[in-house]
């Protein structure tokens, strides 16, 4: 069924869906648009629906009450805590309960948790009214240009279980919605219509009523009834009502300014406006000038003209066509302030990712945080105006301070993100210059594909072609295709299951495996029975204190019976274990089965040390630190935290300072059940560290209150279990993410005197003691330096004898048929003096005597040979220096080049290298007798 059917079916029985207390109260009347034919609920007559209405608030709103952004928000608060609702705050922008969307796209997303596909509401009050931020960056283009869209904007949620205690249905929710418009922001009965509406989703539907207030939608009450399909449904045995009401248009409706930015940032525009030298066109003193005027003309036109969808382009030309001004003049005057909204708003944004933990980066959601900051960077060189991002940050948090009271926590986190990433941009900018020179050389016309290769290659943002004449204008859908490429689902790769089962084998039918290693992890001997055995090697047990790959946590290993097992994994409720060999017992058995215990310490120690890992990490480094992933073996885990740049040497060593100060303290760690809201209420939403938890019941591990997590492994009772923790190593290893490798307790031990040994080696080697052995090192590596540069002025001056003993030792090869065909040839094979040796003494002496042929092959720690071939000036027209080289080299099986006077080369192939000295000889010969050359 689609949207428009189940719209008729209800609105054929709209006494039921839609008849609604208050309309029979005070008179609304159910009429039809006589352009689009929806039903409507209005009191005076009116021919069309609010569909096609303009914005007829702006420049005149419907209420002599102006309301501030903030104030707005005070005014629906108070009035829905008089009328009994639970004022919940703001849930995090970024959606950690949900593993299929980054961010918070709507209020009532707060309360649903999904499982196996169904969505449940956890409702922490009932009723309650939430403020909460939204991010959504599918209409990025949109936004400063319509007036009223935003990538944040604060959702009203007004949500309600109508089943529950508390609870209310349809003719309450109209008659609160309708009060708060009328009574409290001082709107006439007769201004709102409400439009017959459905909404559909997530396996269930119901009827929904907008609300319209001189053309502009304000609030839209969705009542979810049923679940299932046309075909098939019921009514929910918890009907749920998901009110939601832009903020910004709420305060905007009373303020009609022309766009609702004017109102949502006021505080910060005027700031700009005061100090920037960009005019205020919107001024109260209601001396508009001309461009003031064309302002707002302009800006309450375009709101109302543009749906999401429409070629903004296109409207503005007819716009400007409507206001008789040439276009070229109109974008000049409109442009900048489209770029400062825009600027505001996306800045707006990133405070709230940022407090709640997103990094902007290359992948995931972090993806669109990099997008609208560099729009914004490029944007504000544009303006000019000498504003940093970060002023601008200063000024919402100013402004939000009452809304948001926890976003002030976060103030220098933030600045600290923004920076490091606005560095990076403009680090980028001199290799853009280069691109731009070679797009203006191609004369290209560049398409979408080709700007979208150009900002992830090379970081080149449109906003910056455009400003460079190098593109006449952003492509509508350019940030819109973007997001759309990177925002593939964030579900991440859950631990696989890597046994291949028959299609037969149906696991449904055998009970679930009991866990022994939740209730107590301390038994590692027990009994248990054999419920199936599949492709003799597979062992399901009725009860199991084996641990199965899970968490990033590696599995026990141990025995059943006479049976080692080497893995296991669990499938849904079920523990499979993997035996060596063919297993030889029956289903039905009774069996006794040991855990591996040194493994399961080890491997326990290290699950507990990444927890204590990533507490540190958070501590030393930022808010912004969340476990990306994580993996525990026996000698051996690691961490990947989110952050966004490689770690110094200090931060790595100040992290396992903390982590072992944990460890002294020996804190407590604490595993307790909850309901998953009680958990997310009391232990907010870090506790999803390691993901979501489909489950309702949430399994708590508290360690010393410090680190507290949502997780199913294996962990000690006592932090000073531990021993040690030591980090091995860090490594950047993506946009973003930051790789923490570390053992913990004995095996830290084994690492630190490994180390310790290498250091003793080193110290024997030096012929030192090894609390002297970084002076020892120094010492030698200064007397190293001092002995390459003897040896130069050593070579230098003692090649003058060398070279004269060279032409010496040299042998004269003579052409058989002529006298005056000759060379002298020197060769040499040496394993000692290095190539540096054989580059000044070959040099100088083809130089002495032009004649000389000089080969040197220098042979390196017995492995390789470098390959010098020298040819004097006579000698050269004989043989050249690089073809020489390279036949040399080629046997030695490598290869070589350079100029008819010097060639050089090498190879790995030393066997017959004896024989080269006459092999050359020979071929030499031949060269001189061939006369032909
Ligand atoms: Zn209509
Ligand atoms: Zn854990």
């Amino acid at each position: 069924m689609n949207k428009s059917e189940l719209l008729s079916l209800f609105s054929s029985d709209y006494e039921k869906y839609y008849k609604v207390s208050l309309f029979e109260k005070l008179g609304f009347i159910r009429q039809s648009c006589s352009i689009c034919s929806r039903f409507f609920w209005a009191i005076p007559q009116r021919s069309i629906c609010p569909d096609h209405e303009n914005y007829t608030f702006i420049g005149n709103p419907p209420t002599s009450k102006r309301l501030s952004y903030t104030q707005s928000w005070e005014k629906i608060r108070d009035y829905f805590k008089e009328n009994g609702h639970t004022i919940v705050n703001r849930y995090p922008v970024v959606c950690r309960w949900r593993d299929d969307l980054y961010y918070t796209i709507a209020s009532i997303v707060d309360f649903q948790r999904v499982a196996d596909n169904k969505v449940m509401f956890e409702l922490p009050g009932n009723p309650l009214v939430v403020p909460q931020m939204c991010l959504r960056f599918n209409d990025i283009e949109n936004v400063g240009v319509t007036g009223r869209h935003y990538t944040s904007f604060c959702m009203v949620g007004q949500t309600c279980d109508a089943d529950s205690e508390g609870g209310y249905w349809k003719d309450r929710c109209i008659e609160l919605d309708f009060g708060l418009l009328v009574d409290i922001f001082g709107i006439s009965p007769a201004e709102i219509t409400f439009v017959e509406d459905v909404w559909i989703g997530a396996g269930a539907f119901g009827s929904s009523l907008e609300y319209f207030v001189r053309g502009l939608e304000l609030g839209n009450a969705v009542f979810t009834e049923f679940e299932g399909n046309e075909k098939n449904h019921r009514v929910l045995k918890n009907k749920i009502i998901d009110m939601g009401a832009g903020l910004e248009r709420l305060s905007w409706i009373t303020n009609g300014t022309p766009t609702s930015y004017d109102c949502t940032f006021e505080p910060i525009l005027k700031r700009i406006y005061d100090t920037s030298g960009i005019d205020n066109p919107f001024s109260s003193n209601g001396n508009y000038n001309l461009q003031s005027k064309i302002l707002s003309d302009y800006f309450s036109r375009i709101s109302a003209k543009l749906e999401s969808t429409s070629d903004i382009l296109q409207v503005k030309k007819q716009l400007a066509q409507e206001l008789s001004i040439d276009f070229e003049k109109l974008q000049k005057i409109v442009v900048p302030y489209e770029s400062l909204y825009t600027i505001i708003d996306h800045t707006r944004t990133l405070v709230f990712a940022i407090s709640d933990g997103s990094l902007p980066s290359n992948v995931g959601g972090g993806y669109n945080l990099r997008v609208i900051l560099r729009r914004t960077l490029s944007l504000l060189k544009q303006l000019g105006l000498g504003l940093k991002v970060g002023d601008i940050v200063d000024m919402h948090l100013d402004q939000l301070q009452p809304l948001y009271s926890e976003l002030m926590d976060y103030r220098n986190d933030i600045h600290e993100v923004l920076e490091i990433e606005s560095k990076r941009f403009l680090e980028t900018q001199e290799r853009i210059v280069a691109i731009s020179t070679k797009i203006r050389k191609g004369k290209t016309i560049l398409s979408l594909d080709d700007l979208i290769r150009l900002y992830e290659s090379d970081g080149v943002t449109p906003d910056y072609l455009v400003e460079n004449a190098l593109l006449e204008s952003v492509p509508a859908n350019f940030y819109t295709r973007l997001s759309e490429l990177h925002s593939t689902s964030r579900s991440e790769k859950r631990d696989k299951n890597e046994f291949k089962l028959d299609d037969n084998v149906d696991l449904d039918k055998i009970t679930g495996t009991k866990l022994l290693y939740y209730d107590d992890p301390s038994i590692l001997s027990f009994d248990a029975k054999i419920l199936r055995i599949i492709n003799k090697n597979l062992i399901i047990l009725d009860k199991t204190a084996f641990y199965p790959r899970g968490g990033g946590q590696e599995p026990d290993f141990g025995y059943i019976g006479a049976h080692k097992v080497d893995n296991v994994v669990k499938i849904k409720d079920k523990v499979l274990h993997h035996v060596i060999g063919t297993f030889e017992q029956k289903e039905g058995d009774i069996i006794n089965c040991v855990v591996e215990k040194d493994r399961r310490l080890s491997i326990t120690k290290n699950h507990t040390a990444t927890h204590i890992i990533n507490h540190a990490s958070k501590s030393v480094l930022g808010s912004w630190v969340w476990q990306n992933s994580a993996y525990k073996d026996e000698t051996y885990a690691r961490l990947d935290i989110t952050h966004h740049s490689a770690l110094s040497r200090d931060e790595m060593q100040e992290i396992e300072r903390k982590a072992n100060d944990i460890i002294r303290r020996n804190l407590p760690v604490l595993i307790n059940f909850y309901a998953r809201g009680v958990a997310e209420q009391n232990y907010s939403f870090r506790i999803y560290q390691g993901g979501v938890v489909p489950s309702n019941d949430v399994r708590i591990v508290n360690i010393g209150g410090l680190d507290i997590e949502a997780c199913g492994g294996t962990h000690v009772f006592n932090t000073g279990e531990l021993g040690l923790i030591k980090i091995i190593k860090t490594e950047r290893i993506q946009d973003g993410v930051v790789r923490i490798e570390f053992v913990a307790g004995a095996n830290a031990l084994n690492r630190v005197q490994a180390q310790d040994d290498q250091i003793q080696y080193i110290a024997n080697k030096l012929g030192t003691n090894r609390e002297k052995v970084l002076d020892t090192f120094s010492k030698n590596m200064d007397d190293l330096d001092k002995s390459k540069k003897k040896i130069k002025s050593l070579i230098r001056s003692i090649s003058n004898s060398t070279v004269e003993q060279t032409i010496k030792d040299s042998v004269v090869l003579k052409s058989e048929s002529d006298a005056n065909r000759f060379l002298n040839y020197y060769f040499k094979i040496d394993e000692e003096l290095d190539d540096q040796f054989h580059l000044l003494v070959g040099q100088n002496s083809v130089e002495r005597n032009p004649d000389l042929v000089y080969v040197s092959i220098v042979i390196v720690e017995s492995k390789s040979a470098k390959v010098i071939v020298f040819c004097g000036k006579n000698a050269l027209k004989i043989m050249k220096a690089n073809v020489l080289a390279n036949h040399i080299s080629k046997m030695l099986g490598g290869s070589g080049g350079g100029t008819p006077n010097f060639g050089q080369g090498g190879g790995t192939i030393l066997e017959n290298r004896q024989d080269l000295e006459n092999m050359l000889k020979k071929s030499l010969l031949e060269k001189l007798n061939d006369l032909n050359e």
